[in-house]
């Protein structure tokens, strides 16, 4: 079954949809099936992954409100072995709707279940805020990765993903953990390394190896619709995600063999 990971901090601009889109590109650059989900009603993935978020018909939203089966949702991408979940801004409304519903944290959860054998890894792009919305996304998850910028101290907000982590954990889904913590927006700065060696004294070895560097490409891409893979393959950006991508895997593989 597939690996779903959630790509979540409560935190705006801190490089989660970036992260997701570019991520799930190089992972499947790598031969591997990706299950790419946007529940972000902005829909930045989908539209980052060359899917117009205009002319979306069936969406993420149908399958959490129950409207849709979510292999009719699902389309193909540009990239080959990628697969994309769409969003657009109806996603607004869902957080209201999902209340009424049953079992409402895990609507979510269900429908990836169905579609899970398909894929290898599936990334979920989470809004900025730990509601209904981004709770149905740690709830399936068997792994969270949090990207931080290296520009103010994250820590309280860690603290708060965190608490809000083992509170899922607890009550709706054992398997629900900070398995990674990336650095993104990175720069040689005095500032920039000062936290990230805190983070990595304070946090170990959660914090990737691979960090992501400022990188001026990273912010274009998204304006053409295209990864980054694709608009600047020879860029800072694209090497830094591959290297994350490699560094992702081989964590993946490491879980693997300590389970057999
Ligand atoms: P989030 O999804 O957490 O809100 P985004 O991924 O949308 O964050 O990133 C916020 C903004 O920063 C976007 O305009 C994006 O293009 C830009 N950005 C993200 N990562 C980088 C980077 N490494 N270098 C330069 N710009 C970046
Ligand atoms: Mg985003």
């Amino acid at each position: 079954m597939a690996k779903i990971i959630a790509i979540a901090n409560q935190k705006g601009g801190v490089g989660k949809t970036t992260s997701a889109v570019n991520l799930s590109a190089c992972v499947a650059q790598q031969s591997r099936r990706v299950l790419a989900i946007d529940i972000d009603p902005q829909g930045n993935m989908t539209s980052g992954l060359g899917v117009d978020k205009n002319t979306v018909t069936s969406s993420v939203y149908d399958v959490l409100i129950n409207k849709l089966d979510v292999r009719d949702a699902i389309v193909p991408t540009q990239v080959e072995n990628l697969s994309l979940l769409p969003a657009n801004i109806e996603l607004a409304g869902a957080e209201v709707e999902l209340v009424g519903m049953m079992a409402r944290e895990q609507v979510l959860k269900r429908a990836i279940y169905k579609v899970a054998n398909d894929y290898d890894y599936v990334f979920i792009d989470c809004p900025p805020s730990l509601g209904l919305v981004t709770l149905n996304a740690i709830t399936a998850s068997t792994d969270v990765l949090i990207p931080l910028i290296s520009e103010v101290l994250p820590f309280k907000g860690l603290t708060m993903m965190s608490d809000f982590i083992s509170m899922v954990r607890q009550k709706l889904n054992p398997q629900a953990h900070i398995s990674g913590i990336v650095i993104t927006r990175w720069e040689n700065s005095k500032l920039s390394r000062g936290i990230e060696e805190r983070l990595r004294v304070w946090e170990g070895d959660v914090v990737y190896r691979s960090k992501i560097r400022k990188n001026v490409r990273l912010a274009e891409a998204p304006l053409q619709n295209r990864n980054i893979l694709d608009y600047a393959s020879g860029s800072n950006g694209a090497k830094d995600y591959t290297s994350l991508a490699e560094e992702f895997l081989e964590r993946m593989n490491e879980e693997k063999e300590v389970a057999v």
